[in-house]
C-alpha cells in the first residue's frame, strides 16, 4: 500500500525542454546512471518518432539493465484501425520493451476536435490497444492525457476512461496534468472522487506550469497514487515536468514510502549534476536538496548554531541525498571560516592580526564587487600574499588589444603584450574573434616557452555578470572564470569597469593560482 514506483521521463518527456538534446550515447549513459539508481522505469522514447530513438531500444537491449524496466512510449491505435496492425502498436512491440506507454485521451473536447472520432470509439481504441499489448505480454502503463481538464469537463467520460484502461488489463493508470494548468487543491478534489477499488492502481504525471508539479504529484500519493512519473532536474516541456530530485527526497524522507531507490538517495545529487553535465545545462544552484545553495549557509552566527546543533539549522543532513554542507567566504564570514580556510599554510588563532588582516582585505575587496564564494583560488592567492608565500609568475608592462571589422567579414582581433619574466621581457601576441580570447592566446603565447605547464591548463567556463546595471554601458562587471588541468578545477575572479581588464585580472589568476600551488614548490 505504502510502495511507491517511480517512473523517470527524463529521455522521453524531458526531451522536450526547451535547450535540451541528449544524442544516443547520452541517452545510454543517463539510463545506466538512472538503471544503478534503481529507479523502477525509464522511458526511453517514442520509438515511432526516428531512428535516433529506435536505436536506443535496440542497443539498450543488448547492454541489459539491472534493475529498471526500460519502456517505450506511443499512443493508441488510430480511429477505425485495428491494434494488432497499426504503426504505433507494432512500433510499441517492435521495441521489445518489459513495459509500454500507452497514452490515450481522457478528456472528450480531445476526443472530437483533436482525434476528430466519437466518444465510443476513443473507448474502443484505448480497450484494443491495451488489451493487445498485455497478450504480448508487456507492462502496460495507461497515460491518461488531459486527465484533470477532461474530468472537470465531463466527470463521468473521464471515468469510463478510467474503466476502459482498467477492463482491458492496465497495469497502472496515470493521471496525467498534460496542460500543467491543476492547483493542488483540485488534485485532491479529483482523486478523492473516483472509485479507485474499481480501478487498477492509479498513478500522476505533472507538469510545472503553475509551479505545483511536486506538490500535486505528493498529493496524488497522499490520495492514492502508487505510481509517480518526473524527470531528473524537472526539465521538459514548457516550465517542466515534476523534479524526480525533489520528488524522491520528499516521498522517502517526509512522507516515510517505501520507494527501490531509497538505498541509493546518498547519490541522488551526483544524478542530478551527471544529467545537467549530459544537457550541457548549469544546473539550478537554489534547487531543493541537490542544489548547490541547499545547504549553503553565509553568516558568522549560523555557522555557530550548526557547529552547536545542526538539526536547528538545517531541514535534513544534507548527506542523506549525498550534498554537502558550505559556509560561504563572505563579509560576513566569522574568523572561524577564516581559520579554516588558512588551515592548508598552517594553524592560526582567530585572535592572530593574520585572521584580522583578511577580514579587512575580504570587506573592502567586496565593496569593489569582488566575490569568493564561487572564486576561492583568488582568495587562495590573497591568502598567499598576505603570509609572504607567493610567486608572481610574472609582470605586465602593458596589453593591446584591438578589435576590427571590415564589410560584412566577421570581427577580428588583434592582441599583443609585454610582459616582464623574471629578468627577461617577452612578448605575446594572437589573433582571435572576441577581445578576450585574443587577450587569452597572446598570455599563452608569452609564457608558454618559459612555462611550459600553461599548456595543460584549459578554460571551462566564463561567466560575467554586471554589477551596477543602471549604469548602463559604464557598468562594473565581474568575472567568473573556471580553469582545469583535467584532473582538478579551479575558479578565479576580476572585477573593473573594463571586461577585458576584469577578465585579464581572473586569467592572471588562474594560471598563478596553478603556478603557487603546483609548480613552484617542485622547482
Ligand atoms: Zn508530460
Amino acid at each position: 500500500m505504502n510502495k511507491v514506483s517511480i517512473f523517470d521521463t527524463t529521455l522521453r518527456d524531458g526531451m522536450q525542454g526547451m535547450g535540451i538534446s541528449y544524442t544516443l550515447t547520452d541517452k545510454l549513459q543517463i539510463a545506466h546512471k538512472l538503471d544503478g539508481f534503481k529507479i523502477d522505469y525509464i522511458e526511453g522514447g517514442f520509438p515511432l518518432s526516428n531512428e535516433k530513438e529506435a536505436e536506443f531500444f535496440s542497443q539498450i537491449r543488448q547492454e541489459k539493465l539491472a534493475h529498471a524496466k526500460v519502456v517505450a512510449f506511443g499512443s493508441t491505435r488510430k480511429p477505425g484501425s485495428k491494434a494488432h496492425s497499426d504503426p504505433h502498436i507494432t512500433a510499441l512491440i517492435e521495441a521489445e520493451t518489459p513495459a509500454v506507454v500507452v497514452v490515450g485521451k481522457a478528456w472528450k473536447e480531445h476526443v472530437t476536435q483533436v482525434l476528430k472520432t466519437t466518444l465510443e470509439e476513443n473507448i474502443a481504441m484505448i480497450h484494443d490497444s491495451i488489451a493487445t499489448l498485455k497478450k504480448e505480454g508487456r507492462e502496460v502503463i495507461f497515460d491518461l492525457e488531459h486527465f484533470f481538464d477532461g474530468f472537470k469537463d465531463d466527470k463521468d467520460y473521464a471515468i469510463e476512461v478510467l474503466k476502459a484502461g482498467t477492463d482491458a488489463g492496465a497495469d497502472f493508470l496515470v493521471l496525467c496534468d498534460t496542460n500543467g494548468g491543476t492547483l493542488p487543491v483540485e488534485v485532491i478534489g479529483i482523486y478523492k472522487q473516483l472509485p479507485q477499488k474499481e480501478l487498477a492502481p492509479l498513478g500522476g504525471h505533472f507538469h510545472n506550469d503553475t509551479g505545483n508539479a511536486v506538490a500535486n504529484t505528493l498529493i496524488a500519493v497522499e490520495y492514492g497514487a502508487a505510481h509517480v512519473q518526473g524527470t531528473i532536474n524537472g526539465w521538459g516541456e514548457r516550465c517542466g515536468n515534476a523534479n524526480l530530485c525533489v520528488l524522491i527526497p520528499n516521498l522517502a524522507l517526509k512522507m516515510k514510502r517505501s520507494i527501490n531507490c531509497f538505498e541509493n538517495l546518498k547519490h541522488l545529487t551526483s544524478l542530478s549534476r551527471f544529467v545537467a553535465e549530459k544537457a550541457n545545462i548549469i544546473p539550478d544552484r537554489r534547487q531543493p536538496y541537490v542544489g548547490e545553495a541547499a545547504f549553503t549557509h553565509k553568516a558568522g552566527q549560523h555557522v555557530d548554531v550548526l557547529a552547536k546543533a545542526d538539526y536547528l539549522m538545517e531541514h535534513i543532513d544534507s548527506a542523506l541525498v549525498g550534498n554537502a554542507r558550505s559556509i560561504i567566504l563572505s563579509e560576513l564570514a566569522g574568523k572561524s571560516t577564516i581559520v579554516q580556510k588558512l588551515s592548508k599554510y598552517g594553524t592560526y588563532d582567530k585572535k592572530s592580526d593574520i585572521v584580522s588582516d583578511l577580514i579587512n582585505q575580504l570587506k573592502t575587496l567586496e565593496q569593489e564587487g569582488f566575490e569568493y564564494e564561487a572564486a576561492e583560488a583568488s582568495f587562495d592567492l590573497i591568502i598567499r600574499k598576505t603570509l609572504g608565500k607567493y610567486t608572481p609568475l610574472m609582470e605586465l608592462n602593458n596589453y593591446h588589444l584591438e578589435s576590427y571589422k571590415s564589410g560584412e567579414a566577421p570581427s577580428k582581433t588583434v592582441g599583443r603584450l609585454f610582459l616582464k619574466i623574471q629578468v627577461k621581457e617577452v612578448m605575446g601576441a594572437a589573433v582571435r574573434i572576441g577581445p578576450v580570447e585574443t587577450l587569452d592566446a597572446a598570455l599563452r603565447d608569452a609564457l608558454v616557452p618559459l612555462y611550459p605547464f600553461i599548456e595543460g591548463i584549459k578554460l571551462t567556463d566564463y561567466r560575467v555578470r554586471v554589477l551596477n546595471p543602471e549604469k548602463a554601458s559604464s557598468a562594473k562587471v565581474r568575472v567568473f572564470i573556471t580553469s582545469s588541468d583535467g584532473n582538478l578545477d579551479w575558479d578565479t575572479v576580476g572585477v573593473s569597469e573594463n571586461i577585458v581588464e576584469a577578465s585579464w585580472q581572473a586569467l592572471v589568476d588562474s594560471y598563478e593560482y596553478y603556478y603557487n600551488n603546483f609548480v613552484v614548490k617542485d622547482e
